[in-house]
Order: structure tokens, then sequence, then C-alpha cells
């Protein structure tokens, strides 16, 4: 049963063509990864899905809904499709607490204190209760990468997209986050994850998607794509990054 269907999706900025028809269908439950070169449009194809960006053409379904021509309230859509970027997108000048809290308030109709209790529970999983009453502004890269997971997770997603949640922080906390990442793939949430992290990406991915130039050049199971990739440009990109 797939959970998200895209058809056809095109989108241009200007002149520049940068997704040119786009058919991807994932399942409840499934973890994809998408890589390739950078300009591919892979940044752009999860902007399409969290309609962060209007694509030109083509649909995307979501939960068997159609989320580009139908009617969605989009606060409520993104509640059940949640993001994480690239650059934490936090408000820094709130606690970690007020972060994780403010959307479920304020979008779910919770009530603080419930909204405090899911939290802390989040919190907790990515080992961060203890910074609840923290200032974003005092945590680390890691530490706000983080609380963004924790952030998204408040939301109760049935989806999660991630978009290279880890390029941005120093090496030696890259660990941390993709062991978030990592519990929660186990959990069995429905993930689409950009990443330059190959091994992670290898280890927790049922299916790898790699784009070339605004197409899905090559798409496989993580193994068939990391030993033995049918697609000479996949190849090449591999020999070149691994
Ligand atoms: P990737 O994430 O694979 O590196 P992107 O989706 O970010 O690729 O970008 C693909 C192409 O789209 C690039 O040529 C980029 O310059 C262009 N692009 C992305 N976002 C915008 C935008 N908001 N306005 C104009 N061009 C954009
Ligand atoms: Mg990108």
């Amino acid at each position: 049963m797939s959970i998200l269907n895209l058809s056809n999706i095109h989108k241009s900025f200007g002149q520049n063509e940068v997704l040119k028809g786009i058919d991807l269908s994932i399942a409840e439950g499934e973890v994809v990864t998408l890589i390739g070169s950078s300009g591919s449009g892979k940044s752009t194809l999860l902007r399409c899905v969290n309609l962060l960006e209007q694509p030109n053409n083509g649909t995307i379904e979501f939960e068997g809904q159609d989320i580009i021509g139908g009617d969605i309230d989009i606060d409520q859509f993104r509640s059940r499709l949640g993001m994480v970027f690239q650059h934490f997108n936090l408000f820094e000048n709130m606690t970690t607490l007020e972060n994780c809290i403010l959307a479920p308030v304020k979008v779910l109709g919770l009530s603080k204190e419930e909204a405090t209790k899911i939290a802390m529970t989040h919190l907790e999983k990515v080992g961060l209760s203890g910074f609840a009453h923290a200032k974003v502004t005092s945590l680390s890269g890691g530490q706000k990468q983080r609380v963004a997971i924790a952030r998204a997770l408040c939301m109760n997603p049935k989806v999660l997209l991630f978009d290279e949640p880890t390029s941005a922080l120093d090496p030696e906390v890259v660990g941390d986050v993709l062991d978030v990442m990592r519990s929660i793939a186990d959990s069995g949430m429905t993930m689409v994850i950009v990443t330059h992290e190959m091994a992670f990406a290898r280890e927790v991915s049922d299916r790898v998607v790699y784009m070339k130039d605004g197409q899905i050049e090559y798409i496989a199971d993580s193994e068939t794509m990391f030993t033995n990739p049918d697609n000479e440009h996949a190849q090449n990109f591999l020999r070149r990054v691994l």
C-alpha cells in the first residue's frame, strides 16, 4: 500500500527545468534514500512533496488524497508529513521545549500540558531531555538537529522527509544524528532521506534512488545499488563518492 505517490512531477525555475517528470511511489514503512550530484534536483523534489514548492505539472497523492489540486489544509498536511532541514530551521529565540510544543498546540490543538508531555518523551528519545529549557542558541549543531527531529516527531507524522540533515554538522556529531534517524527507521516510520552518508544510506534504506539532471536515472534496493548497480551513471557517481 503506497502512502506517497508522485506522478510526472515537473518543476522549473524560469527557463531552468529542475525536475523533468518524476514518478515515485513510496510504501508505508519504507525508507527511501535520494542520492545524486549537487544540482540534480533532490531538494526541489522534497520541497515539492512538502508543498514548499508548487510543481508545474504532475500529481502527488498522500494517503490516497491529491495534495496539489485538492482542497487541503496545508498546516494539517504538514503535521502528517514532517521535514528536517540541513540548517535545522528552529526558532532560535525559543527554548528546546518551546520549539517542540509550538505546532502541536497551534495546529493540533493540544493543551500545553499534553504537548509538553509528548515533547519530553521525544526529547528523551533524542537524548536531549536535559536541555528542554535551554535556549536553542546555546546548543551545538548536532543538538539542534536532534531538537529539529524531536520537533518533527511531536506532530506524530506519517512520513518524515530529511534534506541532508548531517551536511552542516561537525564530523564528530554526525553519528549522534544518524543514530537517532536509525532508531526512527527501526520504529517503522516512512522516511525519504537525501544524504551523502553512503554507509548510512546503504544500511537503512529499503530502496535507493539515484537522481541525475532532474530525473530518476536509476532506482534499486539498497544492496543492489551499492554492490552491483545496473546503471553506468550510478556506477560512476558511486565510484566518485565512496
Ligand atoms: P540538489 O538538492 O540535488 O543539490 P536542488 O534541488 O537544490 O538540487 O537544485 C536543482 C537546481 O534547481 C539547481 O540548478 C538550483 O540552482 C535550482 N534551484 C533550486 N531552487 C531554486 C530556486 N528557489 N530558484 C531558482 N533556482 C533554484
Ligand atoms: Mg539539496
